[in-house]
């Protein structure tokens, strides 16, 4: 009717467009809100070191509760939060919750844990140069930044600006550990493996899906497990979901494993109770897997 009106011509933007900007919009003030009311919540998934058996790091997932849609995944609303300016408060909330149930757990009988946590591209464009921003926070809840992960994706090392760069390396310098995610879905990824100082790859689940079935997907993986242990990184694979991954996976020498055969991502009374059972290593017989 407005662009009718306006003399353009019906259909370039259409009623079903309309609902679907308006609704976009609602979504960024809900989820604005909801970062100011700090009701974002928490997941998190279990690491699991193949040689000991025992969790040894967690992957910070956050969760958001909308009140009218239920739960919303964060592949939709990261975005919506990037765009909207919002992702700075919500990696805020992120990294302080992380950080407080981190310390919780290394009070509470599990010392020796690790905290990997996601952080978008467009945080290190605001964070200041040293990085104190995050590592006031580490240090408030005294932690040692060396327990901390920061996940970063292929996304930042492409633009390999120095702006970021610099704050890769106060990182790095103050202890902190460097994750570079979903590795293999990006651009020439490799190449950024020689010159970036990273510590821990994370290999894409869609390098484990069709093992051990496929061939090709088998000696791919393979290879990329020792390219980067050869660099002297450590890999994790991510969703791993069959006995059959896993096997293959510590048989070829694999260190770490994610995935919902091990565990989904858990809220924290979930993730103590998950974390107590397993104290001594877990117990591959019981593992069921993933239908
Ligand atoms: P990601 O960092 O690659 O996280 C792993 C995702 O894979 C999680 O999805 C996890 O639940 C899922 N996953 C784990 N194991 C399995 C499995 O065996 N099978 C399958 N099919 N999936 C598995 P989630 O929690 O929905 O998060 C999606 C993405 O949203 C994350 O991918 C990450 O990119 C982003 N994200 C989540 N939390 C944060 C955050 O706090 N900050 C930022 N910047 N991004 C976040
Ligand atoms: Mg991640
Ligand atoms: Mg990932
Ligand atoms: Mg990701």
């Amino acid at each position: 009717f407005v662009a009718k009106r306006q003399g353009r011509p019906l259909g370039t933007y259409s009623a079903s467009m309309r609902e679907e900007v308006s609704q976009r919009h609602q979504m960024q003030q809900d989820l604005a809100e909801a970062i100011k009311l700090a009701q974002l919540t928490m997941a998190y998934q279990p690491i699991w070191d193949n040689r000991s058996g025992r969790v040894a790091k967690l992957e910070a997932l956050v969760r958001w509760y909308h009140p009218h849609w239920g739960q919303v995944s964060p592949a939709d609303f990261i975005p919506l939060a990037e765009e909207a300016g919002l992702i700075q408060g919500l990696g805020a909330l992120v990294l302080w919750q992380s950080c407080r149930d981190l310390a919780r757990l290394q009070q509470s009988g599990f010392p020796d844990l690790q905290m990997s946590i996601n952080r978008s591209t467009l945080e290190f464009q605001t964070i200041d140069p040293e990085a104190n921003e995050w590592l006031r926070v580490i240090r408030h809840f005294g932690l040692d930044p060396a327990d901390i992960i920061i996940e970063i994706t292929e996304s930042l090392l492409m633009e390999s600006s120095d702006q970021h760069r610099v704050r890769i390396d106060a990182l790095r310098e103050a202890g902190c550990k460097l994750a570079i995610d979903d590795f293999g879905t990006g651009y020439s990824a490799l190449n950024y493996l020689r010159t970036f100082p990273v510590d821990l790859v994370k290999i894409d689940r869609s390098f484990v899906r069709h093992i051990p079935f496929n061939e090709q997907d088998r000696l791919l993986l393979d290879g990329i497990i020792n390219i980067v242990h050869n660099l002297g990184m450590q890999v994790v694979i991510e969703g791993v979901e069959t006995r059959e991954q896993l096997n293959f996976l510590c048989q070829k020498g694999c260190a770490f494993t994610q995935g919902y055969l091990l565990s989904r991502p858990l809220p924290y009374d979930d993730l103590v109770e998950y974390l107590t059972l397993n104290r001594q290593g877990m117990n591959l017989a019981n593992l069921t897997t993933v239908s």
